[in-house]
């Protein structure tokens, strides 16, 4: 008999895109005149072409790999030095932050390596994640048996949720029962909103207090407008001793169907073993990443690498400046139809608050039937999610100006 992983039998069967794609198809299905119309704001893929640079490093690569002087095979797993050296000078040393090569992993994408990391922790983590959620995360820890049943409300036994409210800004509260593992991710994925270096400076503390570590998801880095927000997580003292940090090219330099990402992981990282004794982090991840990842492709670490070029700081810098003018003109729009508005400062998600006594659900429909306009339901992203919904940035200046339009006519 071969037996199965039975925790994935605990996984709602709704999960969010495969739901508003079935919603969408029968809308389409039906009005063959709205789904002309049809603008999709929905999920959290970049619409623009990829930076030119990029083009170009990957272009050559390409003939490199064609000629036997230039064929590259197999390259190291943690990815080649010319990446890993352009990621630590670039993103951490230009800034102040002691971020080594060494330190860091790449990979082909931040949504595996936030589930992966699982992988090097043991049974037994208390999990805190906050309410809303990127479901990645909460449906990992399911998969590797951390969590109970979900309930009704779709919240898993087991996991401690920590609620981002408009009151709290979006940015969970210190939680009374201890943690051990903490998903944070700012700027944040849905509700747009950003810790300030206070906050984190809690968190910080409270993880090198328990002996918790923070997963800090900074896939959004690049949005930030504001000189204050902190980038990093590495930017609050301390953090190099509590905290894991995953970047990705997905949303900066538009990779999301190139695929490059990467993982920090500070030498002076610990976790413990049962009877209490510190073990480094670092070696564990090495180890599992040089055992079932044989390395992104030099083709694609080419054209990350090609971000950090001149050329390529100036049209990343371009396509941050399109998608923040989109979030700005959705902002108006939303304000304007007196909607409360939040996110779209510096992260390139509005998060917008139903109209009173409208469901998160009831809005998506209310958005596809009279304004052929795809948003996505809060709620899909967790209980504190309902009441809420996101439009994402991530479009066409023209797609976002007849969005704005049908907003203010709806
Ligand atoms: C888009 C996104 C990522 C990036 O994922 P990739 O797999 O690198 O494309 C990571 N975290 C969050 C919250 C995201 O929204």
């Amino acid at each position: 008999m071969a037996f199965i992983n039975e925790n994935y039998l605990k996984l709602k069967a709704g999960y969010l895109f495969p739901e508003i794609a079935r919603r969408v198809k029968a809308f389409t299905e039906a009005h063959p005149d709205g789904a002309a119309r049809l603008i999709r704001c929905g999920i959290g893929d970049v619409t623009e072409p990829l930076p030119q640079a990029c083009r170009d490093a990957m272009h050559s690569a390409v003939d490199e790999q064609g000629a036997r002087e230039t064929f590259k095979g197999y390259g190291p797993e943690q990815g080649y030095d010319f990446l890993r050296e352009a990621i630590a000078k670039n993103d951490y040393q230009d800034r102040g932050l002691n971020v080594t090569a060494d330190e860091i992993f790449v990979s082909d994408g931040s949504k595996c390596d936030t589930g992966n990391i699982l992988d090097i922790f043991g049974p037994g983590n208390r999990i805190a994640i906050t309410d809303p959620v990127y479901p990645v995360y909460v449906d990992t820890n399911v998969m590797i048996g951390n969590t109970g049943e979900a309930d009704a409300s779709g919240a898993y036994d087991g996991l401690v949720y920590l609620k981002c409210t408009a009151e709290n800004g979006f940015v969970p509260a210190i939680p009374d029962e201890p943690v051990d593992l903490i998903y944070l991710c700012y700027p944040n994925n849905p509700t747009g909103a950003t810790a300030t270096r206070d906050q984190l400076t809690a968190w910080v503390a409270y993880a090198r207090q328990n002996h918790a570590i923070l997963l800090y998801d900074a896939a959004y880095e690049a949005f930030i407008q504001d000189p204050d927000v902190p980038r990093s997580i590495y930017e609050i003292e301390g953090a190099r001793d509590c905290a894991i940090e995953f970047r990705s090219f997905s949303k900066n330099g538009g990779f999301t169907g190139v695929r490059c990402a990467f993982i920090v992981i500070p030498k002076e990282l610990k976790g413990r073993k049962k009877d209490g004794t510190e073990q480094p982090i670092h070696p564990l991840w090495s180890r599992r990443h040089s055992t079932k990842f044989n390395g992104a492709s030099y083709i694609v670490q080419r054209g990350a690498a090609a971000v950090y070029s001149p050329e390529g700081k100036a049209q990343v810098q371009a396509l941050i400046e399109h998608y923040m003018g989109n979030a700005a003109l959705l902002v108006k729009a939303c304000q304007d139809a007196g909607l409360a508005v939040y996110g779209g400062v510096n992260a390139p998600y509005v998060w917008v608050r139903c109209p009173a006594g409208i469901s998160s659900w009831q809005m998506f429909d209310k958005m596809l039937q009279e304004a052929n306009v795809v948003i996505t339901p809060g709620a899909g992203f967790g209980s504190a999610g309902e009441g809420y919904f996101r439009i994402s940035a991530f479009n066409s200046r023209a797609n976002v100006e007849e969005v704005c339009r049908r907003i203010a006519a709806l």
